[in-house]
């Protein structure tokens, strides 16, 4: 198949400073999948600048394709410059599907885009499926403070879009020294970026690990009891090089910020290991996490629905539990 007209799944590539978003890996994959239902190919899009040495790094995630924009005005992204990019690829390649993360990139990105190329989006899925009659697109995500799972059909206008949770589908495996059939496109952008001008990006210190980049979690519940005593979980976390993140039940008591929570309104996670302790196991906070490779479960309930889903669980008071496992971990 060539470039032109392919009908293909093209992903929008997310990239800042010149590292590839892990989502964009994931929806690579998802791609992946999609094509072989409808028999098509993945296209990576991807827009910067100086940014052809990281098209390999996509070849090696799966993708069939690299349709590369690069200008100086994507070198920092700005709204107008890269609804351009992506706007102008669309209208040229005239692909069936077109995927976003759904991170602030993404979701400042798709809406602009889906309006000028006068299509729907579908925002913030959680599952993407080929309908085997129609084939169209069954882009399904939680709606009404995430009560019911909403699934969407745009069968009237294309490309059918939509942006993706990170961390929700998986990412294939690397093949090292793959490398990209790419396809450079400049639309030309000097015109079409006029209104904005950056003058200076101040990051935001990181000392925090993402939670959805994190291997290991440790993460609390109500059951932990206060602000205060996550200093039991920050300590296990520090012994074994994890992370903290915490069940809604903390946020919402203020004992951690909302950007550590794991859960349908929280974030998707899928570490090595996954410790929840003092977390009772409700559907919303399983359905944030339950894909981890390897769950173990602290909590004094054994009837809580945590244990269903846990690989290894600890009957009893995680007082007295958690600070036994971080010492015996110590003295290893
Ligand atoms: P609880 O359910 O109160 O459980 C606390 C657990 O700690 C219990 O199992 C108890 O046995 C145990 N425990 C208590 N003391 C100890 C001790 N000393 N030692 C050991 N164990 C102890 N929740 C999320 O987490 N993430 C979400 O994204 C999310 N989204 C939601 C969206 C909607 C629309 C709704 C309706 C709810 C959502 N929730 C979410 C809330 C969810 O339903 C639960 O209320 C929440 O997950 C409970 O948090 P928890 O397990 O920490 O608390």
């Amino acid at each position: 198949m060539g470039f032109e007209n392919n009908k293909g799944i093209f992903i929008f590539i997310q990239q800042v400073d010149n590292k590839i978003t892990n989502v964009s890996f994931e929806l690579i994959g998802k791609g992946k999948e999609l094509a072989a239902d409808l028999g098509a190919e993945v296209t990576a899009v991807l827009l910067g600048y100086k940014v052809k040495s990281l098209a390999d790094e996509l070849a090696a995630y799966g993708a069939d394709k690299v349709i590369l924009v690069d200008d100086p005005a994507l070198e920092i992204y700005t709204t107008e410059a890269y609804t351009h990019g992506m706007y102008s690829v669309i209208e040229r390649y005239n692909p069936e599907i077109v995927l976003y993360g759904a991170t602030a990139i993404g979701r400042d990105l798709a809406p602009r885009v889906s309006a000028r190329v006068h299509t729907g989006l579908t925002a913030d899925c959680t599952k993407l499926e080929v309908d085997p009659e129609t084939k169209y697109l069954r882009m399904t995500r939680p709606a009404f403070g995430g009560n019911i799972m909403a699934t969407i059909l745009c069968p009237n206008f294309r490309p059918q879009m939509a942006t993706v949770r990170p961390g929700v589908m998986q990412k294939l495996k690397k093949i090292e020294g793959a490398k990209a059939n790419i396809k450079e496109f400049n639309p030309g952008f000097e015109k079409n970026h006029k209104y904005v001008e950056v003058l200076d990006v101040i990051k935001k210190p990181s000392s925090k690990i993402d939670i959805q980049e994190a291997n290991i979690l440790v993460s609390g519940g109500r059951g932990v009891g206060s602000k205060e005593n996550f200093k039991l979980l920050e300590e296990l976390a520090d012994t074994i090089g994890g992370t903290i993140s915490s069940s809604r039940a903390s946020v919402d008591a203020g004992w951690q910020d909302k950007e550590v929570q794991v859960g349908q309104t929280g974030k998707t996670v899928r570490p090595h290991v996954y410790f929840a302790i003092g977390i009772s196991g409700a559907i919303q906070h399983l359905a944030g996490m339950e894909e981890s490779d390897v769950i173990i479960a602290i909590n004094k309930d054994p009837y809580a629905p945590i244990f269903d889903v846990a690989d290894y669980g600890v009957v009893g008071d995680l007082n007295q539990i958690v600070p036994i496992l971080t010492e015996k971990i110590k003295a290893e």
